[in-house]
């Protein structure tokens, strides 16, 4: 196989949460420039679907969009049997869906800490269950966790303790899945992406700006693009011998 052909996800079928815009966005559209077939879930069914019927026409791939929220039990599990139903089959996740909120750590309410930890944590969990179990029966699979740079350190001058914990523990459950799944030819690795701009990250505001890019190696924030090429990557034979792994891709942030 060519160094290039390794990279191809041809003939494979992969699941993006919170695909339809930002990030997910990105990593769907390379996943499918790869080859792939993918199904496009988050909450707004509409903009799902829209999203996945504009990178059909736009890649000529088999894209679907639904309805998914991730951390609900049985909505993970209607995301497995759409992919299988659209495509006949499932061999990568990517579990890009999260929330961020910033507010100080003494004025946090109970339900705000939960709903983060919800979205980030047990709705990762969850999906990777439910795919972990189609991939274990199938004897291969790979799951693309996106982690954080919060995950490392305490991002300022906002405060986001529920986010922070919930990227760290984001990092220590891909680990923990890679080495139980390694045997079962389940390959689980994290991205840690940097400031990008998103509508999560409004890395133009002068409030942020001075620390979240000006004070930092590249002195710029990355375009979603910057981050897919990776994901495609650990999703594809290229990195066959990759698992539990958590790749920076900060500009240097993490330098200083
Ligand atoms: P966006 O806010 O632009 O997109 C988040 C996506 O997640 C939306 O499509 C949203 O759709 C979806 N989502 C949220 N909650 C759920 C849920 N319960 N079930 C299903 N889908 C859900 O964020 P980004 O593109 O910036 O972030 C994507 C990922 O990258 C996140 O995990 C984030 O933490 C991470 N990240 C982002 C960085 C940045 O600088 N932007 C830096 C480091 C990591 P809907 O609300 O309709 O469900």
């Amino acid at each position: 196989m060519s160094v290039l052909d390794s990279f191809s996800l041809s003939g494979r079928t992969a699941i993006v949460t919170g695909g339809y815009r930002g990030l997910g966005l990105a990593f769907a559209r390379g996943l499918a420039e790869a080859g792939a077939d993918v199904v496009i879930g988050a909450r707004d069914e509409k903009a799902s679907a829209g999203a996945a019927a504009a990178l059909a026409e736009e890649t000529g791939r088999t894209v679907v969009g639904i309805g998914l929220d991730v951390a609900d039990q049985d909505s993970a599990e209607r995301s497995v049997a759409a992919a299988l139903e659209a495509t006949g089959r499932l061999d990568i996740l990517v579990n890009n869906a999260g929330i961020c909120i910033h507010r100080p750590a003494l004025d946090i309410p109970a339900d705000e800490w939960r709903e983060v930890f919800d979205t980030n944590v047990h709705g990762l969990w969850l999906m990777s269950q439910v795919a972990g179990r189609h991939f274990a029966q199938q004897g291969a699979g790979t799951i693309v966790n996106i982690g954080s740079i919060s995950a490392q350190i305490v991002n300022r001058p906002q405060w986001q303790p529920a986010y922070n914990a919930s990227k760290a523990a984001v990092h220590q459950l891909t680990k923990s899945l890679a080495a139980e799944w390694a045997p079962l030819g389940i390959r689980v690795n994290a991205v840690a992406p940097g400031y990008v701009k998103t509508e999560m990250a409004p890395v133009d505001d002068p409030e942020f700006k001075p620390r979240w890019i000006d004070d930092a190696p590249m002195q710029r924030y990355a375009l979603p693009e910057e981050i897919a090429p990776t994901v495609v990557y650990l999703a594809s034979d290229a990195s066959s011998f990759m698992t539990g792994s958590v790749v920076v891709i900060d500009g240097g942030y993490t330098l200083f």
